[in-house]
């Protein structure tokens, strides 16, 4: 189960599947993405009550399924409903749609799959390995796994350790070595390193990056996006997964991209980069299309890889080079 050997030119990943045509983290949004030419498909990682991995891009469900009318009493003091407070039997009872906007009134992103529509339901890491690897037997391809360590520190705090429970999942179907076709991603560095050096994990690393303001863990992302920083990250990571403003500013002049020479800095230090997230319907701030923001990426500040809403357009604009 060897790296994907497509991977001459940038890979594209799978951002909660092909998202930008499906709901997100879907097993049809999975197989459109595989048929669409994705090199990796993404995985966010949250568990449920009785300790299965469960594919959910937040630690809670209502802006992607029916649970506040289905279960109306089950929301936490906060208002909101745990996956972690579910049982996988009634995870998997919810019908799935497209995100929510906080109001629950309408879609996120309005030209996409139409609003409460459709028949779709949650799925578990097994489910979506077993989709891969058979589709992979199939198609005689080997497209990867992306999975990520959600909000780590949470878990632990609700006693169970999300990336043991990942890392004995992987191993299981294969994959354990640092050339298998698998990238590891978190948010909290202090996690991600403990994956490292505790858990003794071979598989690739990628330390992702916020803003310190969006709250996701205690990293210090200001700290990490430094030399020093980036140095300390090249001790446990093979690769870095910024947010796309973290690469560019825009010129005060014309408005043009700008590199904040943060992909430079990394690859000094010998971490590729995977940044987050190309979305056609949601383009960059001042790029006039998403074949203009691909190619500046990967032909000016020379990415090795990028997450996509729409698999099938990076993998166009990438075959064209
Ligand atoms: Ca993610």
């Amino acid at each position: 189960m060897k790296t994907n050997p497509a991977a001459k030119r940038p890979l594209v990943i799978a951002h909660r599947g092909a998202s930008g045509y499906l709901p997100e983290h879907t097993l049809p949004a999975k197989a459109l993405a595989y048929g669409m030419g994705a090199d990796y498909l993404e995985q966010d990682i949250v568990a449920s009550r009785d300790d299965e991995l469960i594919v959910l891009h937040d630690i809670h469900l209502e802006s992607v399924s029916d649970v506040r009318e289905r279960f109306p009493h089950r929301a936490r003091d906060d208002g909101r409903w745990y996956a972690r407070d579910f049982d996988l039997a009634e995870l998997k009872s919810l019908r799935v749609f497209e995100r929510m906007n906080d109001a629950g009134s309408a879609t996120v992103f309005p030209n996409r799959f139409p609003y409460r529509s459709g028949y779709f339901q949650l799925s578990t890491l097994r489910e979506e390995i077993e989709l891969t690897q058979g589709m992979n037997r199939s198609s005689r391809r080997n497209v990867g796994l992306y999975p990520e360590i959600k909000s780590p520190a949470w878990h632990h705090e609700e006693g169970v350790d999300l990336a043991r429970l990942l890392l004995d999942m992987l191993g299981d179907y294969g994959y354990s070595e640092h050339d298998d076709a698998v990238f590891v991603q978190c948010f909290d560095a202090r996690e991600l390193r403990r994956v490292r050096e505790e858990l003794g994990c071979k598989l690739q690393l990628v330390q992702l990056l916020a803003e310190n303001s969006w709250g996701e863990s205690d990293t210090d992302y200001d700290h990490l996006k430094t030399a020093a920083g980036l140095a300390e990250v090249a001790e446990y990571a093979d690769g870095l997964g910024p947010w796309i403003g973290q690469l560019y500013t825009l010129a005060e002049i014309d408005g043009h991209p700008v590199s904040t020479g943060l992909v430079r800095m990394a690859h000094q230090e010998g971490l590729t980069v995977h940044p987050f997230t190309f979305r056609a319907d949601a383009l960059g701030a001042g790029f006039e299309s998403y074949a203009d923001m691909v190619h500046w990426f990967v032909e000016t500040i020379r990415i090795d890889g990028l997450f996509t809403d729409f698999p099938d357009l990076a993998v166009a604009e990438l075959s064209k080079k």
